[in-house]
């Protein structure tokens, strides 16, 4: 399938795989397709926020999830894929709010527990509550491993000494002691690796508790643990 509307709305922090490649998880809207998660995705391929991608995608055979698609030829030419994706435009400033109206219209649910029932491995949450924090990581690895397909030292969320995470409470929460889940969005890491001295100030920058702003969380599941969801991407604007 050609895909030719895709609006980027996240990516999440470079994951390592087995055979030494990193690769990110892209998730973003498409008004024929719905949600749409694409993965595999190159390390080099930086995609911005509201960017407006066109490119070949094909279902992928080792991930069942509907919403779950990778980008044409992914197997045979991981390092030629980023070619395939072609940047066309940028959504405009002065619709982004209408446009994530729009979203969240369509895909807001009361609860996680609402996607498990309804086996959706994407959705939109509106969290109430929200106390964000920084946990050790366990896994925390400072050795940062080298890549086949590129020179560059990319940091992978093991490298990472911390996790951001966000305790909060669904607007329907059935959850006894509500949620409480890792924040993926690339751009989170990328704070914490250029101001690892200022961490807390990540959170102003969604602004995050800030009473004239409205956060929904973008949240998805892993392929291996399906009740196993996180945080993707935020949504957030001014009220
Ligand atoms: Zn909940």
């Amino acid at each position: 399938m050609y895909l030719d509307d895709f609006m980027v709305l996240g990516h999440a922090v470079p994951q390592e795989h087995r055979d030494l490649r990193k690769s990110i998880c892209m998730m973003g809207y498409s008004p024929t397709q719905g949600l749409i998660r694409l993965y595999p995705i190159p390390i080099r391929v930086r995609p911005k926020k509201w960017a407006l991608l066109k490119m070949p995608i094909e279902k992928s055979t080792s991930d069942k999830r509907s919403e779950s698609w990778k980008i044409k030829g992914e197997k045979k030419d991981f390092d030629q894929l980023y070619k395939k994706i072609n940047h066309f435009d940028i959504v405009k400033l002065k619709n982004r709010k209408n446009i994530q109206r729009h979203i969240i219209s369509k895909y807001e649910v009361d609860c996680i527990e609402s996607l498990n029932d309804k086996k959706e491995s994407l959705g939109i949450i509106k969290p109430k509550n929200m106390k964000p924090f920084f946990d050790k990581r366990k896994d925390y690895e400072p050795k940062i491993q080298s890549t086949l397909d590129s020179d560059t030292l990319y940091k992978a969320s093991s490298n990472f000494e911390f996790q951001p995470r966000i305790k909060y409470t669904c607007s329907n929460c059935k959850a006894k002691n509500g949620d409480n889940q890792q924040l993926l969005e690339r751009g989170a890491y990328e704070w914490m690796r250029k101001e690892p001295s200022k961490l807390d100030q990540l959170w102003k920058n969604y602004k995050i508790n800030d009473i004239d702003y409205e956060h929904y969380f973008i949240v998805g599941n892993q392929a291996r643990y399906l009740n196993s969801f996180m945080i993707i991407g935020i949504l957030w604007f001014k009220k």
